[in-house]
């Protein structure tokens, strides 16, 4: 996978992706992550990337120029995905996350400032990404987001590919609690299920907590998976989770 990031701020892509598991997925070459600066194609003798809107209003908005000539440099086919960064976006989540790591090149274009010329938008024919209700001071962040999510879902890309099967939101559930070593802490044990070895137990038992936590943190997504469901053992799972919550 090849993510391109169009950015005014290009270090706040490099430094963050030079840490933890991001950094070994570049490392090992099943990502790579690139960044182009729109400043860098600018006409302008000044450099300039933005001006003030036409119609008038409050601060500065991204030039066409600059950002469709960045876009121009960027090698692409017909199978890239073009993204914008945008609060006004189609909202981010796992099923997009999922969807999108199955492309083999993703192009982030992160606004700044005001935000984009709409005619940004129109030229790269982009799809706008939000990563949620409510605006951040630019788009390097929620391109970060991304890149890390969509990451986690390309094979190889973790140590184990059951780590992001098993991910709260990849099945509609929340996922069960994790316990670790000491087996008491504090005072504090661990569930007995989990030092029993017993895997068909373990697993049930993690099942029916992810139906718990699910409907006790998120009512939204437990409502849904219900409507949702055919399968026997998570119906019958289901039904006790609501009858113990209920009592
Ligand atoms: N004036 C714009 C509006 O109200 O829709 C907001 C511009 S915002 C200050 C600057 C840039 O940050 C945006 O162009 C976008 O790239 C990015 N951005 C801000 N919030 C975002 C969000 N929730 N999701 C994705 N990108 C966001």
């Amino acid at each position: 996978m090849k993510f391109d990031v169009i950015t005014l701020f290009p270090q706040m892509i490099e430094q963050a992706c030079s840490h933890s598991i991001i950094a070994r997925g570049i490392d090992s070459g099943v990502i790579s992550v690139n960044t182009i600066n729109p400043r860098d194609y600018t006409k302008d003798k000044h450099k300039k990337v933005d001006d003030t809107p036409f119609g008038g209003g409050a601060g500065m908005v991204l030039m066409c120029q600059p950002y469709f000539d960045a876009f121009d440099a960027l090698e692409k086919d017909e199978d890239s995905e073009v993204i914008l960064l945008s609060p006004q976006g189609e909202v981010f989540n796992q099923k997009l996350s999922f969807e999108l790591s199955m492309k083999k090149h993703i192009v982030l274009v992160c606004g700044h400032y005001e935000g984009f010329d709409e005619r940004i938008k129109q030229y790269t024919k982009a799809r706008e990404v939000s990563i949620g209700d409510y605006v951040l001071t630019g788009g390097e962040l929620p391109a970060l987001c991304m890149i890390d999510s969509i990451s986690r879902n390309i094979d190889g890309f973790l140590g184990k590919i059951d780590s992001a099967n098993f991910d709260s939101f990849s099945d509609g559930l929340l996922e069960y609690p994790q316990y670790t070593k000491p087996r008491v802490y504090n005072g504090l044990p661990v569930p007995e299920i989990l030092l029993s070895g017993n895997h068909m137990a373990i697993s049930q038992w993690r099942r029916k907590q992810q139906l718990i936590v699910t409907y006790k943190k998120r009512k939204d997504l437990f409502d849904n998976f219900r409507k949702n469901c055919n399968n026997k053992e998570d119906l019958k799972l289901l039904n006790e989770v609501i009858k113990e919550i209920k009592e």
